[in-house]
Formats: structure tokens, C-alpha cells, sequence
């Protein structure tokens, strides 16, 4: 086997996705690819796909474009097209016509069988695999990131709760958990690895292991990764609001490695709204928890996720969600446009928002929220903070960087030997996004 061919990966979407791509380089390693950069000597180029968004859609295809002109300059070059966006109901016919150079399709049910096409592709073939249901067995293959201070770890696949503006259950499949045996396998060989901080990864971590029996919830999980020895931190995402238990919010308040941030997506403070979006919980009940979060944890961090120009969506609904970021004071907010994904039931909705009023309303969204932030960032201001350290900062390099437990992202002066370690710095400045201090 040939041990200096090439592979660059791209990823697009959620960390979901990141992880996937992760798993997908992980495999080539054993076929003698090595990961780069660099797209025009590679020998193998994988885009793992992301379908949330119509914007991101029309990237990927823009991708897929540039790499027919890459093929025309290296004929040996392969091509692999891979995850959510392939996974869509009828996706692989029109994409196979649209884009005949690429040599390997591959829904995301089909990741972990990566190695059987590339080995096929090697081989002198062209593949195409889109399983419609996932082999949940196949799903579960811990491979260990060398070196890194920072992993994603899959605690489940799938989601069971079918917004009606998301695709994400149509091409992810219904919920699996992972054993919490082979989670706490997989963390446990990350920290050998030289990993401090992890980030547990589900559409809804907040339901994990309700197919299990006896009973063993995602708290109970949490309890087990905070005994994890040389595991300094552990995040979570995505925490279904209606889901949120009491049971978790305490475990986080009482677990010394759990940081306490939690990301809540509201999607739209109108009840009327939730309700068309399926979300199954209201602005009352979302603001309980966040109450129960702050009493139990008062210095928690919550952020967000936020639609506007949902369909049927009035300025009177839309106020309410700017009322919600007043009240809740989120530090910070990921806003999208609403946009339609065929197969879902809010596609078919009649009531449509125009594109110039959603612009708009973006736009306000994310002038209150970048407000909110820095209020919140400048009263950090004087105060000591954890930072986990990562290394030097890309645009200060005689500076450091790293992140305080609310995942804010701080630049400091302190000492290179302190990477990997857990520092208290004092809060100088304070901008949007960003906090500058000391090490004390
Ligand atoms: S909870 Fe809703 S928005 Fe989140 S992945 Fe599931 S269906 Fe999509």
C-alpha cells in the first residue's frame, strides 16, 4: 500500500458533521492517506455535506463544481460526496447527474462503511451507497484523535423530533444512543491522547438513553465522564429546552468538570410560532427553565438558536422574540433566516415570509443580540476567569488563547508552558466576542 497519498476533507454544517468528517479521515488513514491542506495535490478530496440550510446547499454545489475542474487537471484524483445533503429523499439521482466526475457517494447512514467504497473506488469503480435506514452497530466506532486538546464525542444519532422546518430527522435517522460503556471507552482513550476537553454531541443530548433499560439517562452519563481522571472539561450540545430536566441542570451544578453552559435553542419566543414549528414546549415553560438554570447555577452561561420569517410569522411574533433575548440575556445567539427544505411540513406551509422582511428582521436580531453580548462581556470586566489554555492566539501570536467555562473566547499575556492546563486570568477588555486579559 502506497504510504504518501493525500487527503483533504471539508466539512460543512454542525459539529455533527465535523465529527463525521473526523471519522471519514480517520478511516482513509488505514488505506496510507495522510490529511492536508491542500486541494491540488491530493489524492483524495472528501466534502461532507450539510443540508440544514438552502445557503449551504448552494456552497456545496459550488464545491462540487470547482472539483470537476480539479479533476479535468488530475484525472487521478478521486472524489467522495458524503453525509446529510446526499441522505435527502431523491438527492442521489440528481446530484449523480449534476456531478458525474465524483466517485464516491455516500449518505449518512452508509459513513462508517467508508472503507468498503474507497477500497471499491481504488479499485477502478464508481460508487453510490445511500442506505434508507441505519445499521446502528455500523454508528459506533470510537477512533482516538492524537494530541488534541479538544475533542467531539457522539453520544447518539438522530432525532425523534420532528420540527417541522428541519430535515434533520430525514436524513439522520430516528434516536440511538451509544452505550455509555463505549462513550466512557472513547473518552477515556482521547485523555491517553493527550485530550483535557471534550464536547458530547447529539440533536438532543437531553433524551439520551431513553431507549435504555435499566434506566440511564443523560445525567447519569455526565455523573460517569466527571470521574474520568485528566479530563479537565466537558461540554454538551444541543440541549432540548423540553427536555431539560431538573436532574441534569443539578448534575451540572454539582459536576466540577461540567461547565455550565447550556444551548438552549428558543427558535421563536411566540407560543403561536412554537407551536407550527412542533417544538413542543411554550415561552412560559422555556422561561422556567432558564429560571431553574440561573437559581441552581447563578453565573451559567445560555446561548442560543433563533429562526425568523418562520412561516405565519407577524411583527406582533416577532417582537415576542425579541423580547425573549431581553429577558433571557442569551451571550450569544446564533440567528438564521428561515429557509425551506424539501420534505419538510413547514415547506409546504402557505403563509411564507418574504425574503426583504426576513433580511430585516435578521438584521434587528442581530443588533439587539450583538448589544446583549457585549453588556454582558464588559461586566466580565475586573473579574477572574477559568481559561482552558489551547496555544498562542492566530492574530496576537505573543499572546495566548483559550476559552473560560461559558465557552467565551479569551486573549491573554501568560506563560507558553501553561497549554493544556486550566489558568485564571483577569478580564482587561471586553468586545463582542472576544475577552483580553492577564494571567494572575
Ligand atoms: S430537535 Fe428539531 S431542530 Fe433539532 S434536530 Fe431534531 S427535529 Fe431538528
Amino acid at each position: 500500500m502506497e504510504n504518501n497519498k493525500k487527503v483533504v476533507t471539508l466539512v460543512y454544517g454542525c459539529q455533527m458533521s465535523e465529527r463525521d468528517a473526523e471519522t471519514l479521515t480517520e478511516i482513509t488513514r488505514h488505506f496510507g492517506y495522510s490529511p492536508s491542506d491542500d486541494i491540488e495535490t491530493a489524492d483524495l478530496v472528501i466534502v461532507n455535506t450539510c443540508c440544514v440550510r438552502e445557503s449551504a446547499e448552494n456552497k456545496i454545489l459550488g464545491k462540487i463544481g470547482e472539483l470537476k475542474k480539479l479533476k479535468e487537471r488530475n484525472l487521478d484524483v478521486k472524489i467522495a460526496i458524503t453525509g446529510c445533503m446526499v441522505q435527502q429523499p431523491g438527492a442521489l439521482e440528481r446530484l449523480q447527474k449534476r456531478a458525474p466526475h465524483v466517485d464516491i457517494w455516500a449518505g449518512t447512514h452508509n459513513l462508517h462503511d467508508f472503507s468498503a467504497l474507497l477500497h471499491r473506488v481504488e479499485q477502478g469503480e464508481k460508487v453510490a451507497e445511500v442506505w434508507q435506514e441505519p445499521k446502528a452497530t455500523l454508528e459506533i466506532t470510537p477512533l482516538a484523535e492524537k494530541g488534541k486538546l479538544h475533542a467531539n464525542v457522539n453520544i447518539m444519532y438522530g432525532c425523534d423530533n420532528f420540527c417541522t422546518y428541519c430535515i434533520v430527522p430525514h436524513v439522520r435517522g430516528r434516536e440511538r444512543s451509544r452505550r455509555p460503556n463505549e462513550i466512557l471507552q472513547e473518552i477515556e482513550s482521547l485523555v491517553d491522547s493527550g485530550c483535557r476537553e471534550v464536547t458530547l454531541l447529539g440533536q438532543n443530548v437531553n433524551s439520551y438513553g431513553k431507549e435504555f433499560s435499566p434506566a440511564y439517562d443523560f445525567a447519569d452519563l455526565l455523573q460517569q465522564v466527571n470521574q474520568i481522571a485528566f479530563l479537565l472539561r466537558i461540554r454538551f450540545i444541543t440541549s432540548h429546552p423540553k427536555d431539560l430536566s431538573n436532574k441534569l441542570i443539578e448534575t451540572v451544578a454539582e459536576g466540577e468538570k461540567l461547565c455550565e453552559h447550556f444551548h438552549l435553542p428558543i427558535q421563536s419566543g411566540s407560543n403561536f410560532i412554537l407551536e407550527r414549528m412542533n417544538r413542543k414546549y411554550t415561552r412560559e415553560y422555556y422561561l422556567s427553565r432558564v429560571k431553574k438554570i440561573h437559581k441552581l447555577i447563578p453565573n451559567a452561561c445560555v446561548t442560543t438558536d433563533i429562526i425568523v420569517g418562520f412561516p405565519g410569522e407577524t411583527e406582533e411574533d416577532f417582537e415576542q422574540t425579541l423580547a425573549m433575548m431581553n429577558q433571557v440575556h442569551y451571550s450569544q445567539a446564533f440567528t438564521f433566516m428561515y429557509s425551506k427544505r424539501t420534505g419538510t411540513l413547514a415547506a409546504e406551509m402557505e403563509d411564507q415570509i418574504p425574503l426583504d422582511v426576513k433580511k430585516r428582521r435578521l438584521q434587528k436580531l442581530m443588533s439587539v443580540q450583538n448589544q446583549e453580548s457585549l453588556e454582558l462581556r464588559q461586566q466580565m470586566i475586573g473579574k477572574m476567569v477559568e481559561v482552558l489554555v489551547e496555544g498562542p492566539s492566530r492574530t496576537n501570536p505573543k499572546r495566548l488563547t483559550g476559552r473560560t467555562r461559558g465557552n467565551d473566547l479569551v486573549v491573554f499575556v501568560g506563560n507558553l508552558e501553561t497549554i493544556g492546563s486550566l489558568v485564571n486570568v483577569r478580564i482587561n477588555e471586553a468586545g463582542s466576542w472576544t475577552l483580553i486579559g492577564e494571567v494572575e
